[in-house]
């Protein structure tokens, strides 16, 4: 079992260059926030635990985010690849992950670090409406739909993530500078850190980490 890591603040554009990856490469993707929401979604147990969290956009507890992962590595053959997007996001969650992958023989080769200026993050978060049908991901300001709330791909609805306002945002990144920048270092220590320009378009980015996976 082999892991890539992609690792940026939100709205660097990890799970645009995720959704990218999977056409081009083996990765598998896994989103912890996706599979969050989905639980969210379902009206689980644990999506009702976790939808307070989700929508001021605070932490899960490592614990459970480590479980999960556990049960979804799981799934997949042994030889699987994965690309983790939004974990880890703590350094218990990354020494988490170290144990997991010992116990299944996996390694992680790659962490592509996600560069992106934090005004631009900013915006970007702001301004992101998905289709609720395909996923796709628009911008209001920087890449708007060709009709106002209207997929150009399939015509389906596009939505705003409830913690995609002003507010939440501004304490999603906070929580990321706190919790997650660290990563870098943690990172850094093991040779496995590659930076990624990611503040230009997801073009470039996919370009520059197709780059840095063969490099
Ligand atoms: P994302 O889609 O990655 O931006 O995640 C959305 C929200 O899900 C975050 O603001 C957190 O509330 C929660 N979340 C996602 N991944 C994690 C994680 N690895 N650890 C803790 N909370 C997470």
């Amino acid at each position: 079992m082999e892991a890539i890591i992609l690792l940026g603040g939100p709205g660097a554009g990890k799970g645009t260059l995720a959704e990218d990856l999977k056409e081009k490469t083996p990765y598998i993707h896994v989103s912890t926030g996706n599979l969050l929401r989905e639980a969210v979604k379902s009206g689980s147990e644990l999506g009702k635990k976790v939808a307070p969290l989700l929508k001021s956009g605070q932490l899960v507890s490592d614990e459970l985010v480590l479980g999960i992962i556990r049960e979804r590595l799981k799934q997949e053959p042994s030889d699987a690849m994965f690309m983790f997007d939004g974990f880890p996001r703590t350094i218990d969650q990354a020494k988490g992950l170290q144990n997991i992958l010992s116990e299944l023989n996996g390694t992680i080769t790659h962490v592509l670090n996600l560069e992106v200026p934090t005004d631009v993050l900013i915006s970007r978060l702001c301004g992101r409406r998905i289709c609720r049908t395909c996923g796709a991901i628009f911008n209001v300001v920087t890449m708007p739909p060709k009709e106002e709330g209207i997929c150009d791909l399939d015509g389906g609805d596009l939505f705003q993530r409830t913690d995609d306002n002003k507010e939440t945002v501004m304490n999603r990144l906070k929580v990321y500078q706190e919790f997650t920048e660290p990563l870098i270092e943690f990172y850094k220590k093991s040779g496995l850190i590659h930076s990624v320009n990611a503040a230009g378009s997801p073009v470039d980015a996919e370009r520059s980490a197709l780059d840095e996976l063969a490099g």
